[in-house]
């Protein structure tokens, strides 16, 4: 099978791989889409925590069941989106539904192979709930956007985005956007998203009720301001690396505030953040999210197939897999949102 390798830092690469093998009590899925995230940018630019090279990289995936040896509710020809996710299944965090924190995961396009490749082996455990079946009809390039959307979920819900918000989202790309989609969702009363970038900010405007401010103008940091007003706002959320996590920021909260930490800060943009007299004061909550539960990917399926969250418009690219360059490419420019690596 074609598959893109990633073999040292900036080096990606189409080889020609053996095709895997179905794994015991596990499936093949012949790849149909899969997304390019931010992560996977970073990871071809700089690496990554969790990377082991060479790795085929790519972990918001939709396929087909090619072959199964298990006799799940799943079947030969079905199209189902992946969790990337190989979590125990058995430890404190797995049980308790929060099999993103399992201590022996491991995650599809990180520290074993991914969806940049015309075939994945899908081992057993993601067999249990990992393994999420589409209705008849569904579209693959608009269902793998349900990973994202579903670390989205995660970030809102360590936050508790709730009815009646005021929210911030700093950066507009696509993770930003789907954060202004689903607080939309949970009746945020105000959701204020700071954007950089022209054509973000156009296709923001069209699609969301946000309001969006363009804070590369200078003028944009009084109507961000202005915006915020003297009471702040409830929830804040971090959906680039470039924002700086600091006091400055914190004091934009109002009083029983949340902030999530939901994009990876770069290297010195999160010193100075905690003003403990200020936690304690006015009730603030810090949290953090990385990746997403398999509950949370299943509920994301679900809000994306039944159209309650219309993420169509986030797709500003398509290629086959001899294009991934191009993929990445549109990613890192940053001029539209989201680029998808499809079967054509
Ligand atoms: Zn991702
Ligand atoms: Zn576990």
């Amino acid at each position: 099978m074609k598959a893109a390798i990633l073999k040292s830092p900036g080096v990606l690469e189409l080889c020609d791989l053996p095709d895997p093998l179905c794994p015991k009590g596990g499936a093949l899925l012949e790849i149909k889409a899969c997304a390019v995230c931010g992560t996977d940018v970073k990871m071809r630019e700089q690496g990554h925590r969790d990377l082991a090279y060479p790795r085929v990289l790519g972990h918001e995936m939709v396929g087909m069941i090619v072959e199964m040896d298990s006799d799940r509710a799943l079947a030969e020809g079905d199209l189902a989106q992946v969790w990337p996710g190989i979590a125990c299944g058995k430890c404190r965090s797995c049980q308790r539904g929060a099999d993103n924190r399992c201590p022996s995961i491991r995650i599809m396009g990180f520290n074993c192979d991914g969806g940049f490749a015309q075939l994945l082996a899908l081992p057993e455990q993601s067999l249990s709930g990992g393994v999420n079946l589409l209705p008849h009809g569904a579209e693959p390039v608009l269902a793998a956007l349900a990973e994202p959307l579903a670390c989205c979920i995660n970030g809102q819900e360590q936050a508790r985005v709730s009815e009646g918000d005021c929210v911030l989202i700093c950066g507009g790309g696509p993770i930003g956007a789907m954060h202004a989609l689903l607080a939309e969702l949970h009746r945020a009363e105000k959701i204020i998203v700071a954007e950089r970038l022209p054509g973000r900010i156009r296709l923001l405007e069209r699609h969301t009720s946000a309001i969006v401010v363009n804070t590369a103008e200078e003028s944009g940091k009084k109507v961000l301001a202005e915006e915020i007003g003297k009471a702040g706002v409830d929830v804040i959320l971090t959906a680039t690396p470039e924002v700086r996590v600091d006091n400055d920021l914190q004091k934009l909260l109002s009083p029983g505030g949340r902030i999530c930490i939901f994009s990876g800060p770069a290297a010195g943009n999160y010193e100075e953040l905690i003003n403990l007299r200020s936690i304690h004061y006015h009730e603030l909550t810090i949290s953090g999210a990385y990746g997403c539960s398999s509950r949370q990917n299943r509920q994301a399926v679900e809000l994306l197939t039944r159209g309650m969250i219309k993420a169509d418009w986030l797709i500003t690219k398509r290629t086959n897999l001899a294009g991934i360059e191009e993929a990445f490419s549109h990613s890192s420019q940053r001029t539209g949102m989201k680029s998808v690596v499809c079967r054509n």
